[in-house]
């Protein structure tokens, strides 16, 4: 059977699928974002369930896993009233005991359950309270059980939705239109890894594999087929990542910065306020490098937060400035970008370099003068927000854009910026966010890397302690004997985008209680969040910035880039409510001068196990990349800040961190392969040229090539 064939089945609307229908069809496209026979084979299972094995109940340790207990129901009773009621059942095997609890159907449940009649049990174990349960069991008589629905004992389980089970669509349904779906198509199930992969890696061809994923005979096909499809997920991504390195590096010539001129050369001898660390000497050399290649450049600057990125890229901006070329930096905040404009402007202050401000509230008279000097050439460095990017924004001669923070700016929106002159002018992206190199090798494939790891002289590392909600006085009291040192207090409250309300109450209680706690006129708070107007917002930091307050209490709009060497204590409240990778983008607020700094994590006196691991981890290390090594192992790459949006990221099998061999292994493989056959002519490559060609075509990713 030829592509075409594949195509055509693979691509047929769901509802054409024998039990689906249009209505469920509808729901389908809704909560599992699938549309064609093709989605649905992939719509894999999380997890199988082996129905093989009786567990004792004085073999479970750990929660997580759905096992399958044998035993009888010794008692049972309601419990609770109205919403909480519910049936607690006392299950018992030779080992021991378990609670069987259902919220939903108790009536339903009532009339099956026997005491003292033998059940298989069937669910996953929770701990609450120290005591071992189940919710919502499934409940087997082995005595009349005879028909399975799945012909193996592993039993594939799919996620799925109040709103899918309600259309009767809950696990099994699932499983039972995969066992529909599979026969059929299964012979179009083209194979789309050359023979000699296959071959050499010794992986499960593609068509076997798409079937075992769901049904697999056992433990070994499940894992080979698995595996098998890994493999596809990470090498394809690669090829793409570095399909798409090769096209833009082939295709798009660079400015050529040939020269170090005057402008550089007098900022770093008369006005460099320090001396560079011997990391940012050489991010700058690498950089220069490169945009003197004549190949656009795409690079990624990683720095920990405080390394000195921002003094880096304005040094590059000054060899734009010496080589004709106009420059802008883009943050991803008003206050951020107001205070690198600040910074910049006064660090400039003795030379002959325009810089100039532009954000959605910049006025609509000064904005346009602005665009008007801006394509007269008259600006040298632009400093902004977002703002920057939209589409009346015209320069005279763009060269080189630096954009901060970089996981808030997607792939577009970089796509935007080539936009802006003829030839499309240098990209740095900058970013704190430590990524672990797996990460980065995936996530930004397409980009070249340059690192700052090492910060400045004369840092003290930053002290991390945890304290409880009971340590609150201790707090105070240490918080008082730092003002007397006259130092300043960052405080921050979470926030979360579901309960802003509920967040404000948190900081304004908190601002409250602070104030009594600290009363004028010895002391004085400011206060910061979002819902105040950008200049209420400014003024706030203002005051702060010059002494004024010293304490400041806020919402999380401090977290990027904002500068404050006298700040020494970061207090975080509730911290167990951020993630690892925030909190340590808020410690890096404070260590910037040279005083020791401190970061104090505040939390509730009751904490959860994974939260306990969270704080200790701040608590014991600095090191950005180690949490975020430790905070991918802990809660997978999904969460990680930047990755969300950007789509790369979404394998369906794959983890980066469990699977860090195989990532290697593939993009190795598919450099090697791209290396010998760039444009995968050779015939031995025909099958994956054939569905890279494919996969492309889907992806909006590839829309700012063409
Ligand atoms: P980040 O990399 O987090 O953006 P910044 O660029 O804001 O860090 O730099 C943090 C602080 O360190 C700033 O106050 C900056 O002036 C200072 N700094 C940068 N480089 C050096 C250096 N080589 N020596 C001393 N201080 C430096
Ligand atoms: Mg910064």
């Amino acid at each position: 059977m030829g592509m075409m064939t594949q195509i055509d089945l693979l691509e047929t609307p769901i509802e054409f699928l024998k039990g689906v229908g249009p209505k469920r069809a509808e729901v389908m496209r809704q909560e599992f974002n699938v549309f064609t026979f093709g989605d649905l084979l992939q719509y894999y299972p999380y997890r199988h369930i082996d129905k093989s094995k009786i567990y004792h109940i004085s073999d479970i340790q750990s929660e997580g896993a759905y096992i399958q207990l044998k035993g009888r129901i010794v008692s049972s009773e309601i419990v609770g009233q109205q919403r909480a009621k519910r049936l607690v059942c006392r299950f018992m095997d030779e080992t021991g005991s378990i609670e069987l609890v259902w919220f939903n159907g108790i009536r339903w449940v009532q009339d099956v359950i026997r005491e003292n009649h033998e059940f298989i049990v069937f669910g996953k174990p929770t701990q609450f309270n120290h005591r071992w349960n189940i919710t919502h069991p499934e409940l087997i008589d082995p005595k009349t059980q005879s028909e399975t629905t799945v012909p193996t004992s592993f039993q594939p389980l799919y996620n799925t939705s109040d709103k899918a089970k309600r259309a009767g669509l809950d696990s099994k349904a699932i499983s039972k239109l995969m066992m529909t779906l599979i026969p059929q198509v299964k012979d179009v199930i083209i194979e789309h890894l050359s023979g000699s992969i296959l071959q050499n890696l010794k992986l499960m061809p593609l068509k076997e594999a798409m079937s075992h994923i769901h049904f697999p005979r056992d433990m070994q096909s499940l894992s080979a087929a698995m595996t098998r499809l890994k493999f596809d997920e990470l090498f394809f991504t690669q090829l793409k990542l570095l399909k798409l390195k090769l096209l833009t590096s082939k295709r798009y010539k660079g400015h050529i910065f040939s020269v170090v001129g005057d402008n550089f050369n007098t900022f770093y001898h008369d006005y460099l306020p320090f001396p560079l660390t011997n990391a940012q000497k050489r991010v700058i050399k690498e950089i220069r490098a490169d945009m003197g290649s004549g190949r656009q450049m795409n690079r990624l600057l990683q720095g920990d937060v405080g390394s000195g990125k921002t003094i880096t890229a304005l040094l590059l901006m000054l060899i734009a400035k010496d080589n004709g070329f106009q420059s802008c930096l883009m943050a991803p905040t008003e206050i951020l970008a107001t205070q690198h404009y600040e910074n910049i402007k006064k660090q400039l202050s003795q030379m002959n370099v325009r810089v100039e401000f532009l954000s959605g509230s910049t006025k609509t008279a000064k904005r346009r003068q602005l665009h008007e000097d801006l394509q007269n050439g008259d600006i040298d460095i632009l400093i902004g927000t977002h703002a920057l990017i939209e589409d009346e924004v015209k320069f005279k001669n763009l060269g080189f854009v630096v954009i901060d923070e970089q996981h808030r700016f997607g792939v577009e929106q970089r796509a935007k910026l080539w936009k802006k002159n003829t030839t499309p002018p240098h990209i740095l992206v900058m970013t704190a966010t430590p990524i672990p190199r797996t990460l980065a090798m995936t996530l930004y494939g397409d980009l070249d890397l340059s690192v700052i790891d090492e910060l400045p002289k004369g840092r003290k590392p930053i002290v991390t302690a945890h304290y409880f909600e009971r340590d609150r006085l201790r707090l105070y009291g240490f918080l008082r004997r730092e003002i007397q040192k006259g130092r300043q207090i960052f405080v921050v409250y979470p926030l979360i985008k579901e309960s802003e309300k509920l967040d404000l109450q948190d900081l304004m209680a908190g601002y409250e209680a602070m104030s009594q706690a600290f009363p004028l006129p010895d002391y004085a708070l400011g206060i910061v969040h979002g819902k105040m107007k950008a200049e209420e917002k400014e003024m706030e930091m203002q005051h702060f910035i010059n002494k004024q307050t010293q304490i400041l209490l806020s919402t999380t709009v401090i977290e990027v880039g904002i500068d404050v060497p006298n700040a020494t204590v970061m207090v975080v409240e509730n911290a167990e409510r951020f993630g690892l990778s925030q909190l340590h983008q808020l410690r890096g607020r404070v260590g910037r001068g040279g005083e020791q700094s401190y970061c104090i994590l505040m939390s509730s006196d009751k904490l959860s196990n994974d939260s306990k691991q969270r704080l200790d981890a701040m608590v014991s290390t600095n090191d950005g990349f180690e949490i975020a090594n430790f905070d991918l192992r802990l809660r997978g790459p999904g969460d990680i800040q930047g990755t969300q949006q950007s789509g790369i990221l979404d394998f369906k099998l794959a983890d980066l961190v469990r699977d860090e061999k195989m990532v290697s292994y593939t993009r190795q493989l598919a450099m090697t392969i791209l290396d010998k056959d760039p444009n995968l002519k050779n015939p031995e490559n025909a099958p994956i040229a054939k569905y890279l060609a494919q996969l492309m075509s889907k992806n909006v990713f590839w829309g700012m090539i063409s």
